[in-house]
């Protein structure tokens, strides 16, 4: 039986990569996720899945577990999910998840080949979203499209299904809504995320915010004497980054023991400035903020502002204290037991594929299982290939991990499937 499976996963990967290869190629940045959940949609279908489009609104959110809806520019008629089942009529059993959105690609130009022309080389598949996490549907799909060989009644008495989120890298509010208003739901939640073949049970708390750094404006001449916008909110940078430090002496998470930076701080926009002789009067710093997984999301925003105005208030070349706004992320850290089920048996299933069992482990940042387990007391873990350069140039996923982590996966639905015990 462990051959024949082995044998049907080696035998459909590579439709695994084309079918990888279709992802990436549609281009899924925050408002244009359509054409990808398409391809989802058809090779899901083709398998013999029921696949239902959840639509997914644009109006701003008043649900205080989501994030901050990204701003209308960039947002497009008609958005919606995909949530493929097993057909049947009872609740699934378990869901695997997968988040189709991807963050942009700037200086394509750096790129060795087009960020969205997939290109194959040295054992990997290269593009955006290649590695995060669109290979985790390719997992998917050849963990089912193998059981459909070897054991093709597995889904007859319990549901399994397969849900397509959007936003997971800039609000949550994809899993949140499909969970929510759909009832998208199971007992027990596989992340396809990249986690180098670990099992990733925990993540920290974080928090998007736009500060508006206001100073003094004026010719480049008196450039010494008064200090600009985007000096003052470098300043501020640095003292967001001691205060980040200081919170990982004060409150540090217990499950990242060697980690000294669990709660970055990471500047990932500048907009400032329109002439190179003048000293700009404001700068707008697109900042992301990890924080404990003790603390709401509330009282990060708190501790946020706090933190903002007292590096200000200390330092007198700021004029006014910045404005600060939320922009996306209102995400609270998490952490599954690894005690827990289905850390257990997913370990177990590797350690069958593969003679190792992986080590359960926490990262500094968040992904859709947090939803999950805070707001739906669901089971939830990550489990996937191994990426490299994730949102960074040349990002991607080594193809052979996409095919070990798909044997584990198959193993693992075998098992929990074969057990018909009912669940609470
Ligand atoms: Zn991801």
């Amino acid at each position: 039986m462990k051959i024949e499976l082995d044998q049907a996963v080696g035998a459909h990967a590579d439709e695994a990569f084309t079918f990888l290869e279709s992802l990436v190629r549609a281009k899924s940045t925050v408002g244009a996720e359509q054409p990808a959940l398409e391809v989802f949609d058809q090779y899901l279908s083709a398998l013999g899945l029921t696949t239902e489009r959840l639509p997914f609104s644009n109006d701003v959110s008043v649900d205080p577990r989501s994030g901050v809806t990204p701003p209308a520019e960039v947002q497009t008629e008609g958005r919606y999910q995909v949530l493929a089942r097993t057909p049947g009529t009872g609740p699934l059993r378990l869901m695997l998840n997968g988040h189709i959105d991807v963050v942009p690609a700037e200086s394509p130009e750096l790129w060795t080949t087009p960020p969205f022309e997939p290109s194959r080389r040295n054992g990997r598949l290269y593009g955006r979203g290649a590695g995060d996490m669109k290979c985790g549907f390719a997992i998917g799909w050849l963990a089912l499209r193998a059981i459909k060989d070897v054991q093709p009644d597995l889904f007859a008495t319990q549901r399994l299904g397969f849900l397509a989120v959007i936003e997971e890298e800039c609000t949550g509010n994809g899993a949140l809504v499909a969970a929510d208003q759909y009832g998208a739901l199971a007992p027990e939640v596989i992340l396809l995320e990249p986690t180098d073949l670990g099992i990733m049970v925990g993540g920290v708390g974080v928090l998007w915010v736009d500060i508006a750094v206001v100073a003094a404006s004026g010719h480049a001449l008196q450039a010494d004497s008064s200090v600009n916008s985007i000096d003052l909110g470098a300043r501020l940078m640095d003292g967001l980054r001691d205060w980040a430090h200081g919170l990982w002496k004060s409150t540090p998470e217990p499950s990242m023991p060697s980690d000294e930076n669990p709660y970055n701080i990471n500047v990932g926009k500048v907009v400032a400035g329109d002439w190179a002789s003048t000293a700009p009067s404001t700068a707008l710093f697109s900042v992301r903020i990890g924080f404990p997984r003790e603390w709401s999301a509330t009282t990060a925003e708190a501790k946020v502002r706090a933190a903002i105005e007292g590096i200000v208030a200390a330092d007198s070349a700021f004029p006014s204290q910045p404005t600060v706004i939320l922009t996306g992320f209102r995400a609270e850290g998490y952490l599954l037991d690894a005690d827990s089920a289905l850390v257990k048996d997913l370990s177990a299933a590797h350690l069958d594929a593969h003679g190792t069992a992986p080590e359960p482990f926490t990262l500094g940042s968040t992904t859709d299982a947090r939803t999950y387990l805070n707001h739906f007391d669901v089971s939830a873990v990550c489990f996937g290939a191994i990426a490299y350069d994730m949102h960074g140039i040349d990002e991607s996923v080594d193809l052979q991990s996409i095919v070990d982590a798909a044997k584990t996966l198959a193993r693992f639905l075998i098992a929990r499937f074969a057990d018909e015990r009912v669940l609470e």
